[in-house]
């Protein structure tokens, strides 16, 4: 971070610190702004997290968690919540279009603005710690604690939300970008005391009977394309309605379709529940960017290898496009070494 000494010093007196996840917050949305917001708490601060949507059960365990403001039940709240912030935290992600309305409350707010993330392309912040090479937010929460020269105020509370989140944006410890510092972030994280299977187990094995209803339907609509090395499968409005799906029923459904033997691109088409429009999920293998797909075609983004985007067509056009642009990416997909 360029002018971290400045944040430093602004950090010295007690503030009104509000942290923002990005919408559809994931394990590593929630667990960045956890952690953060427990451990400027400790350094005296007034810490409120105001996430723009509701975020999955399976997140809500975690110390704090429940704290949350949701701006779209609470939007009044939200909103004097933001005006009010002396400093705003932005984390695991880094383009205000992210978050809709909520954006504009931020881009109206006096407060200066801390990012730290991830993800490719950053916009222009007061603060930023922006390093798309390391694998989650909560990674370089716990740099940024490094940095402050505090790794001792990192307890057993903060260590856990610290973990989900890189254990949740590492697919458990597999994709490429996990490094040994990853692995040495983790051991720090197991000096803490923090129970490692307890997590798992909050995380992956909390599941609803119709979530894996939901997966069945999924997986049977299966399409294949042996020549690209794809696979793709979708879920209509009216599936999720019958089975009452929940937020967060679907996720992960997309990495099944990287288990079929040499493919290394897969994509899931969910209609909106409430919106007329299709959220898509993309996963890859190797050097298949998936980030520049889902710019370049689908109006979205995220890392080489997960990103999502959104489409307007209906159902079968959606997956008419996908299967045409496939044609032209065959090569490509044909290339990748895994
Ligand atoms: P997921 O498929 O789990 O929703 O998202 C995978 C990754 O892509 C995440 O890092 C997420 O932040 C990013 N992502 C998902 N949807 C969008 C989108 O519509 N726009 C952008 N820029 N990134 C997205
Ligand atoms: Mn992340």
């Amino acid at each position: 971070m360029q002018n971290f000494e400045s944040l430093k010093e602004l950090l010295l007196q007690p503030k009104r610190i509000v942290l923002l996840p990005h919408r559809n917050p994931d394990g590593d949305a929630i667990g960045s702004t956890l952690a953060m917001s427990h451990y400027l708490s400790q350094l005296g601060h007034d810490c409120e997290i105001v996430a723009p949507n509701d975020f999955p059960k399976f997140l809500k365990w975690m110390d704090g968690a429940k704290k949350i403001v949701i701006a779209e039940y609470n939007p009044a709240k939200a909103r004097i919540l933001i005006e009010k912030a002396e400093i705003i935290f932005i984390l695991d992600f880094n383009s205000i279009s992210r978050i809709d309305e909520l954006g504009e409350w931020i881009r109206e707010a006096r407060a200066p603005k801390v990012m730290i993330d991830h993800h490719q392309e950053p916009e222009e912040f007061d603060f930023m710690y922006s390093d798309v090479t390391i694998p989650a937010t909560c990674q370089m929460v716990y740099n940024f604690i490094d940095a402050m020269n505090h790794l001792d105020k990192i307890d057993k509370t903060i260590a856990e939300c610290i973990y989900t989140g890189i254990m949740t944006d590492t697919g458990n410890f597999r994709f490429r970008n996990t490094s040994a510092t990853t692995h040495r972030v983790v051991a720090e994280l197991l000096e803490r005391g923090i129970e490692i299977d307890k997590i798992y187990n909050n995380v992956f094995d909390t599941q609803s009977p119709t979530r894996l209803k939901l997966l069945g339907l999924a997986l049977d609509s299966l399409k294949v394309f042996p020549e690209k090395r794809a696979a793709c499968m979708h879920l209509t409005r009216k599936q999720q309605l019958e089975y009452n799906s929940q937020k967060g029923d679907t996720e992960g459904f997309v990495n099944y379709g990287l288990g079929i033997n040499d493919y290394v691109f897969s994509a899931i088409f969910i209609e909106d529940q409430q919106h007329n429009f299709i959220k898509i999920s993309f996963r890859s293998k190797g050097n298949f960017d998936v980030n520049s797909f889902a710019r370049k075609h689908f109006n979205g983004g995220g890392h080489i290898n997960a990103a999502g985007g959104r489409s307007d067509l209906n159902m079968e056009q959606t997956i008419q496009k996908f299967a045409d642009l496939l044609e032209e990416y065959k090569e490509e997909l044909q290339e990748v070494r895994i």
